[in-house]
Order: C-alpha cells, then sequence, then structure tokens
C-alpha cells in the first residue's frame, strides 16, 4: 500500500487512476495549488475549493482510491493582493470540510512582502482550527525560502511536529529534519531530483519523518512516482520497514493529526462502485460497464 501525499489530481485522467490504485496507492492527498494561470474572480476559488471536497473526492473513489485535499491560497496568488483577501474570508468556510487534512500548499514563491502577509495570516489559521501545514518552498532561492519558511512558522509559535515542508532536495533536507519538521520530497520525471537521488537521500538519512510524492499535475509529471520509487528503493537494498515509513506511513502519520485521515478509511471501505452517482452525475459515458467489485482482500506490504 502506498500513499501520494502531493498530487493534483483534478489535472489527470481516469487512466492515471486506474494505473495508481493497480500500483498500489491507496490515498491521496490533493493540496489546493494554482491552475498554471492566474484566477480572477473569487469565484473561481469557491468552485475550486468545492472541487476538491466534493466531484474529486467523489471520482476517486470510482477508481478505489480514498481522496483528501489541503486548502489555502497559494503563494503564486497571494501577490493579487486584492483577490487575496477575498480568498482569506473564504477559506475558514472550507478548512472545517470532512477529508481536509492541512492547511496548505502555502509559502514563498518569489518570497515578496504580500507572500508573507498571506503565509502568516494562513499560519494563524492553521493554529486557530489545529491542522497541520503543508509548506510549498520556493524553486528560486530554495535554501533561503526554506529556512524563512521555518523562522516564521516558529515565530508563529506552530510545532515543527504540525508542518510538512515540502520539494526538499539535498541542501535543504539536513535543517529540514534538524529543526524536527516533517520533510517532503518531490519526484520529477526527467530531472535531477529524480527516484535516484531519492534513494541516496533515504540511504544517507534514514526514514523518520521523510514523505515521498509525485506532486504530478497538469505539468511533465509522473503519477506513479511513489511507487516506482519504492520499487528502485527495494532493488536498491533499501530495508522493507524504511520504504514503508517515507511512502505511506509518514504521511498518514503527519496528516493523521488533523483527525480526517485514518487507516480504515481504505481498509473498510466499501466495495468499488461505479454505478454510484454524485448530484446525478458519474463517471460512465453512454454503454459503458460500471466496475463494480466484492470486497477485495488487502494484502499488506
Ligand atoms: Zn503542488
Amino acid at each position: 500500500m502506498y500513499i501520494d501525499p502531493h498530487i493534483h489530481v483534478v489535472s489527470r485522467t481516469t487512466d492515471d487512476y486506474e494505473a495508481m490504485q493497480k500500483a498500489g496507492i491507496v490515498a491521496v492527498i490533493e493540496p489546493a495549488f494554482w491552475l498554471g494561470q492566474p484566477r480572477t474572480e473569487v469565484g473561481s476559488f469557491k468552485d475550486y475549493f468545492s472541487t476538491l471536497v466534493g466531484w474529486e473526492r467523489f471520482r476517486a473513489s470510482q477508481f478505489g482510491i480514498v481522496h483528501y485535499c489541503t486548502m489555502g491560497l497559494n503563494s503564486k496568488e497571494a501577490n493579487n493582493e486584492a483577490l487575496a483577501e477575498q480568498v482569506m474570508e473564504l477559506l475558514p468556510l472550507y478548512v472545517g470540510k470532512e477529508g481536509v487534512v492541512a492547511i496548505g500548499e502555502i509559502g514563498y514563491d518569489d518570497q515578496t512582502e504580500a507572500e508573507d502577509k498571506f503565509y502568516r495570516l494562513q499560519l494563524e489559521l492553521a493554529k486557530e482550527v489545529d491542522l497541520p501545514v503543508l509548506i510549498h518552498t520556493p524553486h528560486r532561492d530554495k535554501r533561503k525560502g526554506t529556512i524563512r519558511s521555518m523562522n516564521v512558522s516558529e515565530e508563529h509559535g506552530l510545532d515543527p511536529k504540525m508542518v510538512i515542508v515540502d520539494h526538499n532536495n539535498e541542501e535543504t533536507v539536513k535543517e529540514v529534519l534538524d529543526r524536527g519538521y516533517y520533510a517532503g520530497f518531490t519526484i520529477y520525471p526527467h530531472t535531477k531530483m529524480g527516484s535516484e537521488r531519492m534513494v541516496e537521500i533515504v540511504r544517507h538519512y534514514g526514514p523518520e519523518r521523510i514523505i515521498v510524492n509525485s506532486a504530478a499535475d497538469w505539468g511533465i509529471s509522473d503519477p506513479l512516482a511513489v511507487p516506482k520509487t519504492a520499487d528502485l528503493m527495494r532493488k536498491s537494498g533499501i530495508p522493507e520497514e524504511h520504504i514503508k515509513l517515507v511512502t505511506y506511513q509518514n504521511a498518514l502519520t503527519a496528516f493523521g493529526q488533523s483527525g480526517q485521515m485514518d487507516e480504515r478509511d481504505w481498509l473498510d471501505a466499501a466495495p468499488l462502485d461505479q454505478t454510484k452517482k454524485m448530484s446525478g452525475n458519474s463517471v460512465l459515458r453512454g454503454g459503458q460497464t460500471p466496475r463494480v467489485e466484492g470486497k477485495t482482500d488487502i494484502v499488506e506490504n
């Protein structure tokens, strides 16, 4: 069993869902993020947030995968301050919904003043509703941005155990772990931060508080990055219990602190039934045969 704790499945196809389930992914977490182009109206955020707790959760269930999400205003769009203010008014209506396991992904992109302002406001929101925080670290000036994210989080009194710092690399991992945070790693295909490097990081630092994800979205990315990395770890002699921690258990422990994510959600899930509908809509098109399964035996890995 695997968890992919960072994947933007609204951008993925049903073929991806089928392949993910086949590869052993039992649950996914979809962080609220931007869509590749900036939104111009608060209503677009409202409908997006509703999709994350509504249709997408249902759609995943139709392929045997339990879907959770995180709610937040991403750092890029924090730079449109007038709109960001309106999103901040909207967020409290969504953070308490079923399946919301963190505030995120929030943090810095260009490390502007506006980003800093809305990052801090959302750290306060996370404290208020007692949810973990998922931090997106910037791709430019990564080390500086990562350290700043942690400093500001501590300034606001958050417990590092409640914070997942994502998109780490070899330059950031040591400090993130030393300071007591969870360290997320995104496996990007065709780049240097591929599965091979991930194997070496786990070999060097051990499995404690390290979490592997795909961050697959509308860009070139791989929704099977987590199971593929686990396979490479196996071939490379990483102990099975370490693989389980970084591709399953650590994500469950970290995001489970929300009280919204429990292993029983997939172990005791109702059998897959594609005849189900949500508000009259199904994943089937005319003439397709629904998959309806008896309760499957879960094989522990
Ligand atoms: Zn993301």
